[in-house]
């Protein structure tokens, strides 16, 4: 739960790829837009109910069409059931279903005539509902999630686990599924697992609570925290080497989502059972530990582990 009480999300559906077929599932590209209803689009998704925790949806389907076709009739209806909706106090949030083609220009007139307080959020698909592996039923899972967080306001896309906003979003590819980019500005979150991972998570503290320890204390008695990383065949004797030497901290960059050979893993846990303080983090230059992967604590906010050395080192000044 975000804490909020429950309320709607409503989502309104404009037809696009996500609600197209194709008669045959590897199809991607000889596929009719706007064929299914929005209750077919829901149902598509057997989790729905995790990504509402508790909270109503409520659907309509506003147009029904391929958004190649985009007009300001159908702009003038939408901006209208947009505002209507949001006027209602108990709507927290809206979604709309819409084709990739314009969507960026849909999103940026929405910003623009309703300026709203509440998030509006798009979301589309690059493949049709019936492919092997559509994408629709996920971007509308994460476009349901990203509407419900307490942090949104104005009028996002969602497409890929990628959260972009009106003024940046821009379709940039003809076929992938990640076909959206925010360019220089960057997307302004991503949606992992169902919870929202802003780019900009607000604040936190940008001073460590010992940081007068290290003004004070001679360098050769801060605590030593080493940097070991997973890989193929990792040799455990180099944490015994660790402890047999003193080390009071050993941050791990794991392998992929926080992967630990589980040989190195057991001579962790070893480590940790006789006080040394372990943070485990990832290898990997982009992304950061998504959910509760290692009985060994991660290290915070998603830092790598040479800035996670830095933290812990502080910790242990305390
Ligand atoms: N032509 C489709 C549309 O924009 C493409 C898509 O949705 O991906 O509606």
């Amino acid at each position: 739960m975000n804490g909020k009480k429950s309320q709607k999300v409503v989502v309104l559906a404009t037809g696009g790829t996500i609600a197209g077929t194709a008669a045959n599932g590897s199809d991607h590209t000889g596929y009719t837009a706007a064929q299914l209803g929005v209750q077919h689009l829901l149902d598509a998704i057997p989790t729905l109910n995790d990504a509402l925790q508790g909270d109503v949806l409520v659907c309509e389907q506003v147009v029904q069409l391929d958004s190649k076709d985009m007009d300001h009739a159908t702009w003038q209806t939408l901006a209208q059931r947009c505002a209507y909706w949001l006027s209602q106090p108990d709507v927290g949030g809206i979604v709309i279903t819409h084709g990739t083609d314009t969507l960026e220009e849909t999103a940026w007139f929405l910003q623009m005539v309703l300026g709203p307080t509440k998030p509006v959020v798009l979301t589309c698909a690059m493949r049709p509902a019936t492919a092997l592996m559509p994408d629709g039923p996920q971007n509308l899972w994460d476009a349901i999630a990203v509407a419900r967080d307490v942090m949104v306001h104005g009028v996002m896309a969602v497409c890929a686990g990628r959260i972009h906003s009106a003024r940046d979003v821009q379709k940039v590819h003809t076929y992938r599924l990640d076909a959206f980019s925010s360019g220089d500005a960057g997307p302004r979150g991503w949606v992992e697992q169902g919870r929202v991972r802003w780019a900009d998570p607000g604040s936190w503290p940008l001073k460590h609570a010992n940081a007068h320890q290290v003004l004070e204390r001679p360098v050769a008695q801060w605590p030593w925290v080493a940097v070991l990383h997973n890989h193929a065949n990792p040799d455990a004797r180099q944490v015994h080497a660790l402890m047999a030497a003193g080390v009071q901290g050993i941050v791990l960059a794991g392998t992929g989502n926080g992967t630990v050979h589980h040989s190195l893993l057991a001579a962790l846990t070893q480590a940790q059972d006789q006080g040394v303080a372990v943070r485990l983090t990832t290898r990997c230059a982009e992304g950061q530990i998504v959910g509760a992967v290692s009985e060994l604590p991660t290290a915070p906010r998603g830092l790598n582990a040479f800035k996670a050395r830095v933290s812990l080192m502080l910790d242990l000044m305390g």
